[in-house]
């Protein structure tokens, strides 16, 4: 479908861009992007790819806005404080672009559902904030064969992954990188342990880029590299990661054959 005057004009800075144009627009407003949960990460992600024009965006989030959670998740206000954080998210996405469908998934992310919601999209956007969830995420990723940019954040600092372990070769999985949930002591959410706010916008900000990226297949994919931040240090640090054929989801002789 072409372009309307409108989206012309509302996209302007990406179709003059070389490796986005007017197809690679196009590309954005034709894409299905699920991102799990409206926190921290899911707030600048769901702002910046409503913006981009990615056409349809799903949210699954069970939870309701707390006043606690506005030092952070930028997509909801202070008039929002008891609303379900997808119907908040809902309305600020519906106010920065009208292009977008989003569809809103006021439930929690389970074996139960996962397929059912994957399904219906062609990425996944992780910013949950517990292991148990990100294991899930991963390994129906890799069994439904979408691609997943992950990120992850704790007080200083942050981590940013691609994972498409289902490719095969030099593409690792969450699970090749993080074996096991770290013991408890270590497992602090950002609840107990504390997150600067505006490191949520860093960190989901580079995971929305990723996920363009990936959308419109330019530049280099983070699949086989993980991207460290250290706020206090304002250190960037890309690191190598490879498969590890111990691995009991993507690796040699897999035990985890479902989800
Ligand atoms: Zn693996």
């Amino acid at each position: 479908m072409a372009l309307s005057d409108d989206q012309l004009d509302r996209y302007a800075r990406h179709i003059v861009l070389r490796e986005v144009g007017g197809m690679g627009q196009q590309k954005l407003l034709g894409s299905k992007v699920l991102i799990i949960g409206a926190g921290g990460l899911g707030s600048p992600l769901v702002l910046y790819l409503a913006a981009a024009g990615v056409g349809t965006i799903g949210l699954v989030d069970d939870d309701v806005v707390d006043l606690s959670n506005l030092q952070r998740q930028i997509a909801h206000g202070t008039k929002d404080i008891g609303l379900e954080k997808v119907l908040s998210a809902q309305q600020t996405v519906a106010d920065i672009n009208p292009d977008v469908k989003f569809i809103p998934h006021s439930e929690r992310l389970t074996r139960d559902n996962v397929q059912q919601l994957f399904g219906e999209y062609d990425l996944i956007a992780d910013g949950s904030d517990n292991f148990e969830t990100r294991f899930l995420i991963n390994d129906a990723c890799y069994f439904l064969k979408k691609p997943l940019v992950s990120a992850a954040m704790l007080q200083f600092e942050g981590q940013l992954s691609t994972y498409k372990a289902y490719l095969g070769a030099e593409h690792p999985c969450y699970r090749c990188i993080f074996p096991a949930p770290p013991p408890d002591d270590v497992a602090r959410t950002c609840g107990e342990a504390g997150v600067l706010g505006a490191l949520a916008g860093t960190m989901g900000s580079l995971q929305a880029v990723e996920v363009l990226k990936e959308l419109l297949d330019i530049g280099q994919s983070m699949s086989g590299s993980l991207l460290i931040y250290d706020a206090l240090y304002s250190d960037f640090r890309k690191v190598r990661v490879k498969p590890d054929p111990g691995c009991p989801l993507c690796g040699k002789t897999p035990s985890i054959t479902s989800y």
